[in-house]
């Protein structure tokens, strides 16, 4: 598998996470997916869809995305998500996160394999 598919997967897919999130979840799930090692990343999302709904966005529409490329696809319907946004003041290695669950349409870059590999909104 390439390793733009493996590390969306590792990034960004929570499926089976079935109750929201608690105030932790980010905390936690920031450091276990490695998004804490060399610096913070300062914001992620994580998505509570199954693989199969996730990689179906690459079937809708090209759009934009933000770093100009077109190779972006807005989900149909909205998805169940986690906002993981880096406190104020927290500094690596202690990365803190606010922890906030929602639910929206998300948008994703595909590859020429047509797998995501990049959540870009
Ligand atoms: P800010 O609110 O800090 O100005 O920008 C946050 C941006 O990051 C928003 O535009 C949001 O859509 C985007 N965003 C949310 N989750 C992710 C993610 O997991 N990866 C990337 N690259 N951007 C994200």
């Amino acid at each position: 598998q390439e390793s733009g598919a493996r590390k969306f997967k590792q990034q960004h897919m929570d499926s089976n996470s079935r109750h929201l999130p608690n105030s932790n979840y980010c905390n936690k799930m920031m450091k276990k997916r490695k998004m804490t090692v060399d610096a913070c990343k300062p914001v992620n999302t994580f998505v509570h869809e199954s693989l199969t709904d996730v990689k179906a966005i690459c079937n809708q529409r090209n759009i934009r995305c933000k770093n100009g490329q077109n190779n972006c696809h807005k989900s149909r319907s909205s998805m169940r998500v986690t906002d993981c946004r880096l406190t104020n003041g927290s500094r690596h290695p202690n990365c803190k996160y606010r922890t906030s669950p929602a639910k929206r349409q998300i948008i994703v870059a595909c590859d020429k394999n047509r797998v995501p590999v990049h959540l870009d909104a």
